[in-house]
């Protein structure tokens, strides 16, 4: 597909350049042809003139060696056009290429994320659809067996429904920058909603967040942010035991505004650190899916988000001791 719009734009390209270059070979072919006429004929004159004889009257001879003239003018304008058609053939396919390679990259990543995104929507839906196969087709199953299966299945939906809200999240960052608002706003007020959002996994699993954070006010996308800091805090908790703490912290370096969440928990292994960011990517599949329900695109989106803010986001973490999430944002 790549070749044949390559080849498609370069044909655009070499008509584009083609009619340009005839037009004025035209045109030059024009002049030339009346100024060649114009000179025979004055050459014509000032001989006559110096002979002494009546105005001239074009001979045989002459305007055989006009048409000669102008059969080479004519020559000459070919070869061009035919050194020009050949040289616009040649670039134009290499600036086809390098137009259309950002958006054969852009095409490769849409068509990566359609085919990830069914993927790892395929694996529940299979599951949940035999599962309700299995049970319908059970002839004893009593009313209280089908309550405890119905709200087994709205657990996996509802699994199934974050997971279609993550890829819409992470399919918005697709578009155009444009959509990221930024509007002035307090970095307290994003970290105690996001602090907000997660109380109840942190009460449930007694962790405490402690904040320690300066007021300072950012320029920043609001929703956006406290999605990363829900997304942070979110794994923190989900990657510590009970009864730890969390702590959330900021600080101010070179124009920059650093905000960190700091666990204690499961840590990350070296091994999975460079691709934790990428999409679905869970550092280990059976403990990560099983107890905490992730699909590896928290991190993912987040990094999209604060790309758009021209920031940056990193970790530093240590196996079985815990990990650090920093995000930098400039603060102009
Ligand atoms: P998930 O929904 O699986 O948590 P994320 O994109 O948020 O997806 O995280 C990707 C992976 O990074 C996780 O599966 C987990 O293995 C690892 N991870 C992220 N945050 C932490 C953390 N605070 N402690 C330990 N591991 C973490």
């Amino acid at each position: 597909m790549f070749t044949k719009a390559r080849l498609k734009l370069t044909g655009w390209y070499l008509l584009i350049i083609m009619c340009i270059s005839i037009t004025f070979s035209g045109v030059i072919y024009h002049m030339l042809s009346r100024e060649v006429a114009r000179f025979e004929q004055l050459q014509r004159f000032r001989i006559e003139r110096r002979l002494g004889k009546s105005p001239p009257v074009p001979s045989l001879e002459n305007s055989e060696l006009l048409e000669e003239t102008n059969k080479r003018i004519l020559l000459m304008l070919i070869f061009v056009n035919a050194g020009i058609l050949v040289m616009a053939g040649g670039f134009g396919y290499i600036l086809a290429g390098r137009t259309l390679t950002p958006i054969k990259a852009m095409v490769d990543e849409q068509n990566q994320f359609i085919s990830d995104a069914s993927h790892e929507l395929r694996t529940p839906i299979t599951s949940l659809k035999s599962n309700l196969e299995v049970n319908l087709r059970d002839k004893n199953l009593s009313l209280s067996q089908a309550k405890i299966l119905i709200t087994q299945n709205i657990e996996d939906v509802n699994k199934l429904q974050s997971l279609t809200d993550g890829l819409l999240r992470l399919a918005q960052f697709h578009q155009p920058k444009s959509i990221m608002v930024l509007k002035k706003v307090f970095i307290t007020e994003i970290v105690d909603e996001a602090i907000n959002k997660v109380s109840s996994l942190a009460k449930m699993k007694q962790i405490e967040l402690k904040k320690k954070i300066a007021n300072i006010e950012i320029s920043a996308n609001k929703s956006g942010l406290i999605d990363v800091v829900v997304i942070l805090l979110d794994n923190a908790l989900k990657y510590s035991p009970n009864k730890n703490e969390i702590l959330i912290t900021s600080s101010i370096k070179d124009g920059y505004l650093d905000l960190s969440v700091k666990d204690f928990g499961s840590g990350i292994e070296k091994k999975d650190l460079p691709h934790i960011f990428d999409r679905f990517y869970r550092a280990d599949t059976a403990r990560t899916n099983s107890k905490t329900g992730g699909y590896g695109l928290g991190l993912s989106i987040a990094k999209k988000i604060i790309d758009a803010h021209h920031g940056t986001i990193n970790v530093v973490s240590k196996y079985k001791e815990g990990s650090t999430f920093t995000v930098r944002l400039p603060l102009k």
